[in-house]
């Protein structure tokens, strides 16, 4: 019996940030979340569905029908892809979208490490969670991750203020003293109903200066573009 997949939604977008900003890629984005974000954006994916939402072959399917044929490339997000009730459907597609050629980016919350899934994808953006999340990040993660997956993750921060970036630059001087080598990203947020937040955006900048620059800093792009409040895009 096939597995049955708690989906979202299927679409074809441009990545709007991190290292990969500017891909086009289908997204796969898995329904039900427990991490509990009080700033998230996607509540809607929050739900888990009490039966799969659609059968593995369906998904394939769309996903294949959504390609434009020379990327190839597939990111898998949520919700939390990544929460026991998503993994035995995530390590199937994982797997199916493997066999057929796809470079895949798994979006995890920060909050697990699946080694079934991160050996086989090809990248892993992993959130650090900042206390506008009120969800607490762990380092005992980040080492883990920084051991075994060296050279195919980066970090996001999205920063709503400057308690963000003070946590995110403490965490760092604290679990990373001698600096870090994987491509660690401030998101300055756009949150939904708000204007173009130009002077957060300058901000981060400018702490991420006044300290020496150790943060890449990219907005979401797809969010300057058709705004915060429109989703898959
Ligand atoms: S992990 Fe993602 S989907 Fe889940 S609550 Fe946090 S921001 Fe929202």
């Amino acid at each position: 019996m096939q597995t049955p997949v708690a989906i979202n939604s299927i679409y074809r977008a441009t990545e709007g940030e991190g290292l990969n900003l500017g891909q086009t890629q289908v997204f796969v984005r898995f329904q039900g979340c427990a991490v509990g974000c009080v700033n998230c954006d996607s509540k809607d994916t929050w739900d888990f569905p009490l039966t799969g939402t659609m059968a593995m072959h369906e998904v394939i399917a769309r996903v294949e029908e959504q390609d434009l044929g020379n990327s190839k490339r597939v990111s898998i997000t949520g919700g939390d892809p990544l929460h026991p009730k998503n993994t035995p459907a995530l390590i199937s597609l994982v797997k199916e979208l493997k066999s057929k050629g796809y470079w895949l980016n798994i979006e995890a919350a920060g909050t697990r490490i699946v080694p079934e899934v991160f050996d086989l994808v090809n990248f892993i953006s992993w959130d650090f969670k900042t206390p506008s999340t009120h969800v607490r990040p762990n380092p005992v993660l980040f080492k883990k991750l920084e051991e075994q997956y060296r050279g195919k993750f980066q970090v996001k921060a999205v920063i709503e203020n400057y308690k963000d970036f003070e946590a995110t630059l403490a965490f760092r001087k604290e679990h990373f003293p001698e600096g870090h080598d994987f491509p660690w990203f401030l998101t300055p947020c756009y949150n939904p109903g708000e204007e173009f937040p130009l002077e957060r955006f300058q901000s981060v900048i400018e702490w991420n200066e006044k300290v020496g620059g150790p943060f890449r800093v990219v907005g979401q792009q797809h969010k300057w573009l058709h705004g915060p409040n429109k989703k898959q895009v």
